[in-house]
């Protein structure tokens, strides 16, 4: 068997170990006889695996009491429009467009009422995250949104938003338990999981419970309601069981690892390496302002189109796969989420040097 490093935004690498226990139990899970894709999401086992992985979420995040955590499904874009549908009382809410993502999650909400936005870093290609200390936020803002990590940028708050008592709502997909977080700074935290958690098809929501109402904007279906979800604790429909099932798995992994500050440590010390070999290249410079720089996602270029399509040619024939960057920047882009291993982005620094060399 060979395995790749595969460097994709996503879906992504998962950890090897993962993957492997659930082969080991794909046919027979725990002496149930049968795979967990198999079985029924209201029997004693699977009520076992998801209220498992909520738990061990909730430990891993320090989430507190007043918030609940819904296992959801339409990916993240679904949230695009369910925060506007839930959140939006006053029809009203700020916007920070850092991102295609956040453009995407700004424009569907102006279907729903009126999205402001407060701050933008369009004008530079989003290579860097605006000045957010002293927005100007609407008084009646029902919330201020903001995307924490830009997946196809390569960028990362540092500080968060001067939010100035605002409800801040976050899409976290690509940085999700990447480092430590304070949730209680936050009205909703979400992510899609198959970017650093899990397979594609499971949303995760993390919602303080005030904001979980019946006061929904008119016309909301049942299924984009966050209480009908909140009060049948993700089991109103099948849930997306089998992903639900590997995210648990991922928590596991990360607390065997021993949890948000190290996977932080970790992640800090796998980008310096990328980081640092970018600085001193004479060929290839990293695209994002040097405060702002993801520990995820790392976007870079040769200057030269043709350069750039050979450099992801040769390193896709040498084992390092998805190096191409996103459409709209070009270039190349290393995804290095948690469970790509150091190893991975060492040997990439290593083969980066010697295609410089060589051309
Ligand atoms: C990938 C991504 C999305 C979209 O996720 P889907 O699950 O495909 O809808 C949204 N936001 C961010 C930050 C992403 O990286």
């Amino acid at each position: 068997m060979s395995r790749v490093y595969n460097f994709s935004a996503g879906p992504a690498v998962l950890p090897e170990e993962v993957l492997q226990q659930a082969a080991d139990e794909m046919l027979d899970y725990q002496g149930s006889g049968m795979s967990v894709m198999e079985m029924s999401h209201r029997s004693k086992v699977y009520d076992s695996i998801i209220k498992t992985a909520e738990a061990d979420l909730r430990e891993l995040m320090n989430i507190p009491d007043n918030y609940k955590v819904l296992f959801l499904q339409g990916g993240a874009s679904q949230q695009f429009a369910m925060i506007p549908m839930n959140l939006m009382k006053n029809k009203k809410a700020a916007y920070i467009v850092t991102g295609q993502w956040a453009k995407k999650a700004f424009q569907e909400a102006q279907i729903y009422g009126e999205a402001v936005k407060v701050a933008s870093s369009e004008d530079e290609t989003f290579s860097y995250i605006p000045d957010c200390s002293d927005l100007d936020i609407p008084e009646d803002a029902d919330y201020v949104y903001i995307c924490e990590n830009n997946t196809i940028y390569g960028t990362k708050y540092r500080t968060l938003p001067n939010a100035k008592g605002h409800i801040l709502v976050a899409d976290v997909s690509s940085c999700f338990l990447s480092e430590p977080v304070d949730v209680s700074k936050y009205g909703i935290i979400y992510g899609g999981v198959q970017k650093n958690i899990g397979p594609a098809g499971v949303v995760i929501v993390i919602i303080r419970e005030d904001l979980i109402t019946e006061d929904t904007l008119p016309g909301t279906p049942t299924m984009l309601k966050y209480k009908t979800h909140a009060d049948a604790e993700s089991l109103y429909n099948t849930p997306p069981a089998y992903g639900i099932y590997i995210c648990g798995k991922v928590f596991q992994w990360i607390k065997n690892m021993g949890g948000l500050e190290v996977m932080k440590q970790r992640n800090e010390e796998k980008a310096k390496i990328l980081y640092d070999f970018l600085d001193e290249s004479k060929m290839f410079q990293g695209t994002v302002r040097k405060e702002d720089r993801s520990l995820m996602n790392v976007p870079f270029v040769t200057g030269d189109k043709d350069l750039d399509a050979k450099f992801v040619k040769e390193a896709e024939a040498a084992g390092f796969v998805n190096l191409k960057g996103h459409r709209t920047v070009g270039g190349m882009r290393a995804s290095i989420y948690n469970a790509m291993p150091r190893e991975g982005v060492e040997k990439l620094v290593a083969f980066m040097k010697k295609f410089e060399e060589e051309n």
